[in-house]
């Protein structure tokens, strides 16, 4: 398990916390045995093309709170990502039972060349006092950039003294881009910021709210927890600035997606005693109950949770097994983030389809509680098959493109926007779920079997797209072992 420390000023980055890791090709069996054998090791890559940036990742953890206001401290390039959490926001309101969703605050120091010789301090002071007095907001983020971290301008004194004038929390995040190889880093940075600053030790204990850290999903949960006699604390989209102090007072924490919440779970736990379920997040059926009893153990409603997942049973079962027909051997190819693009591993096969290999864009030995039985991809493994041509990237479009021009998949799962761009070249058909919450339970297996149909069934659109698209890759590339640039080449199957 690893400490958390609220005193400190930043999180630490995955890496050294967790020793994740940003390249490997094999199976995932050998991925998971690796880990528990305590071997994993990285293979780095002689060139790169891309990856993402800690501060979008953080800004995703904050952007959503109602009540709260965003400074990306940095050159105005920087803040140039944040407003899809804007349209997010916008969109998905409606499923979460947002009637009026308010405009999005997020600014920038907008800092420039000259800055970068004297300073930007005092812009920074200036934005804060500024954000206040135009938005009054009940909270202000200043997430760091990588200009502000190289020049050294002291955000947390800075932050500090500015809570001291304007009475609301100011918190410093430090996320700059360069601090980690792994974009989620930045998940912890934002939630270090919370916890520290508005999460409040716990008035009184609430034994039937269930805080959900989640990215911006739809209102399963709530439903669910009606029939269990519990109510969802969704943390932090949509939550305002108070709902987040009191989650101290929840008598669990469970997680959407153990990649976002892993931090913030253990924080829960170790500084304000909330207990975290460890088992991984309700996809596929034995993972379904597993979570479920686990829920129901630690709320004291084992009894509630049995009724409800016969229940269950008895409704989606003959439509999954329907399912199961029409799919059956079909191929999939899977890129996502980690936990995620496990569960959606996990999914295609209960479903009854074939992976032929995933991108996955970092790998977490274990998260932040250290329990076994927390790792998703071994859940993946042991529950259903293993998964050939398992590739950890943190994207590195080259290799997916290769890969997939190899493998053809019937369908390719995707979960980051752009990604899904490359199977529609190839005249594969692509699917790209945003609402982390669809594929959940019982039910999330029949509404993902079915958009899967319809998805396979409708490509006409890519078929046509592939005549006409231009692969920028050429030959010379799309003939060399995709794992080309990975130190000591793979270790996978030959295509
Ligand atoms: S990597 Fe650095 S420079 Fe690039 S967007 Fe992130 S913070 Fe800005």
């Amino acid at each position: 398990m690893s400490d958390i420390n609220l005193k400190a000023a930043a999180s630490p980055v995955r890496e050294r916390r967790l020793g994740s890791i940003t390249g490997y090709a094999g199976t995932a069996r050998d991925l998971v045995q690796n880990v528990r054998k305590g071997c994993l090791k990285e293979k780095s890559r002689s060139f790169s093309q891309c990856l993402g940036c800690s501060t979008s990742n953080a800004a995703c953890t904050l952007i959503l709170i109602q009540d709260a206001a965003v400074i990306s401290h940095g050159p105005v390039g920087c803040a140039g990502c944040l407003h899809e959490f804007a349209f997010t926001y916008r969109v998905n309101g409606i499923h979460r039972n947002v009637d009026k969703p308010a405009q999005r605050r997020i600014f920038s120091t907008g800092i420039n060349e000259k800055d970068t010789i004297y300073g930007g301090a005092q812009k920074l002071a200036n934005a804060i006092r500024e954000v206040h007095r135009r938005v009054k907001p009940n909270a202000i983020f200043v997430i760091t950039t990588c200009a502000s971290g190289i020049i050294g301008d002291d955000v947390q004194g800075i932050s500090d003294e500015a809570e001291e004038e304007i009475g609301i929390p100011v918190v410093a995040v430090f996320c700059e881009g360069f601090r980690s190889k792994i974009w989620t880093s930045g998940f912890d940075a934002g939630y270090h910021g919370v916890a520290r600053k508005l999460i409040k030790k716990p008035q009184k204990k609430q034994e039937d709210l269930v805080n959900i850290i989640n990215f911006w999903g739809t209102d399963v949960f709530g439903e669910w927890f009606k029939r269990l006699g519990l109510r969802a604390n969704y943390l932090t989209p949509y939550a305002t600035v108070a709902q987040i102090g009191s989650s101290s007072e929840a008598a669990v924490t469970v997680q959407a997606c153990a990649t976002l919440g892993s931090y913030l779970g253990a924080a829960l736990e170790q500084e304000f005693g909330v207990p975290e379920i460890r088992e991984s997040a309700p996809y596929g059926i034995a993972q379904t109950e597993r979570w479920f009893r686990e829920l129901g153990q630690i709320t004291h409603r084992e009894e509630a949770v049995e009724l409800f997942l016969r229940e269950e049973r008895e409704k989606w079962l003959p439509e999954i097994e329907a399912l199961r027909e029409k799919l059956k051997g079909k191929t999939a190819y899977v890129t996502a983030g980690a936990s995620h693009g496990h569960s959606l591993l996990g999914l295609l096969q209960e479903l009854g389809m074939k992976p032929q290999g995933a991108a996955i864009f970092h790998h977490d030995p274990l998260y932040d509680h250290g329990a076994e039985n927390g790792d998703t991809l071994q859940h993946v493994v042991n529950d259903y098959d293993d998964v050939p041509n398992y590739c950890v990237c943190n994207k590195q479009e080259f290799e997916l493109a290769n890969v997939l021009n190899r493998v053809r998949p019937d369908i390719l799962f995707a979960r980051h926007g752009g990604m899904t761009l490359w199977g529609a070249k190839y005249g594969i058909p692509s699917l790209l779920i945003g609402d982390e919450h669809f594929g959940m339970g019982y039910e999330g297996i029949v509404k993902y079997g079915h958009r899967i149909l319809e998805t396979i069934e409708n490509d006409e659109f890519v078929k046509n797209l592939e005549k006409h698209a231009i692969n920028p890759y050429t030959d010379w590339w799309l003939k060399q072992d995709p794992y080309t640039y990975l130190e000591n080449g793979a270790n996978v199957k030959p295509y």
